[in-house]
């Protein structure tokens, strides 16, 4: 039986308060969103907080998806099944709603949240791949005031980020720039698991060419979940299914992956080649106004 350390409980009911709890009870202390994360640690000892502050609380203040002028912006309490559901996400950010369908289970998608899932910064988890891909920022709080970061700064390392332990993150924003568009492509070894790889594409379009590509990519060690060298090939050309594949090989040579349960190095490479290609493929036809599946 996995049964958590002795643990206290403080609630928080607002975000100030959270800062002030988290300020009090020092980096003993750990918020806890959704928990599908951090409890499954504290179960198997790997985390140890002698308190954890629930912010489920915020869920009426943090849980949000709008749109702000050019940008998308996503509160940090917002649940994976929240996210599926949107519409503006669907139509602004098709890589997020196709990722979330293969995020976990509903069970796990009706609980966790944006914020847990970037906080957590496992190196296979997808939200973190698609806000690379998007070129998200993020806004965290603290006592020392709110800051944005760029996601390319935000992880520090697997499960590090630069938020620190007095710190909150509070949303993530998404720009949405004119003739762009996206897309997921994800291999699992069943439904509901883990990425053995994933890859996601944000294309910009103007006319036939590609103004501007971001790729990102989860579970194959990508640094900041992101394949620039493959990006690279494709800025300032034509779409084509021949560049589409040429960069979804860099990307497979490029990224870092490692051979475990879920599979040897190259075949993971492999995937990611042909992930990546596809997914160029999908969010360019998106892009250039055609019907992607
Ligand atoms: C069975 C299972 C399958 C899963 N499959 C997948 C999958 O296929 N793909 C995938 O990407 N993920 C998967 N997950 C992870 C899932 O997406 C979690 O919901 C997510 O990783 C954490 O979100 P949470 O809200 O539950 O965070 P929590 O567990 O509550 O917290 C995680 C960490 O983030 C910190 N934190 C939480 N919110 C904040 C905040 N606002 N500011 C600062 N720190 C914060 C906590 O202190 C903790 O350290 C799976 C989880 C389970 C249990």
């Amino acid at each position: 039986m996995q049964v958590p350390a002795p643990v206290e409980y403080e609630r928080a009911l607002s975000v100030e308060e959270a800062i002030a709890l988290l300020v009090k009870h020092g980096s003993e202390s750990r918020l806890i969103a959704g928990g599908h994360s951090l409890l499954p640690m504290m179960k198997l000892r790997l985390a140890r907080p002698e308190v954890v502050i629930d912010i489920n609380p915020l869920a009426g203040a943090l849980s949000y998806v709008r749109r702000e002028g050019d940008e998308l912006a996503i509160g940090a309490m917002t649940r994976h099944a929240d996210l599926l559901a949107s519409a503006l996400v669907s139509e602004h950010a098709p890589i997020i709603a196709e990722a979330e369908r293969v995020i976990a289970d509903p069970v796990v998608r009706n609980r966790g949240t944006v914020g847990g899932s970037l906080c957590q910064a496992d190196p296979a988890e997808d939200l973190s791949a698609v806000f690379a891909a998007l070129g998200a920022t993020v806004r965290i709080r603290g006592p020392r005031g709110e800051r944005s970061v760029d996601i390319d700064s935000f992880h520090t390392g697997p499960y590090t980020t630069v938020v620190e332990p007095d710190e909150i993150l509070t949303e993530v924003r998404v720009r949405i720039h004119p003739g762009a568009s996206s897309a997921y492509e994800k291999v699992e070894r069943r439904v509901g698991d883990w990425a053995i790889a994933a890859a996601g594409a944000m294309l910009q379009v103007s006319g036939a060419a590609i103004t501007s590509a971001r790729i990102g990519l989860a579970a194959v060690g990508a640094e900041a979940f992101r394949a620039p060298r493959a990006e690279a090939l494709l800025s300032g050309k034509e779409g084509s299914p021949e560049l589409f594949a040429a960069a979804g090989a860099e990307a497979g040579r490029e990224c870092n992956p490692h051979s475990d349960q879920r599979g040897p190095e190259d075949y993971k490479r492999h995937l990611v080649s042909v992930l990546t290609e596809r997914a160029l493929s999908r969010a360019y036809a998106r892009a250039s106004g055609g019907a992607a599946r």
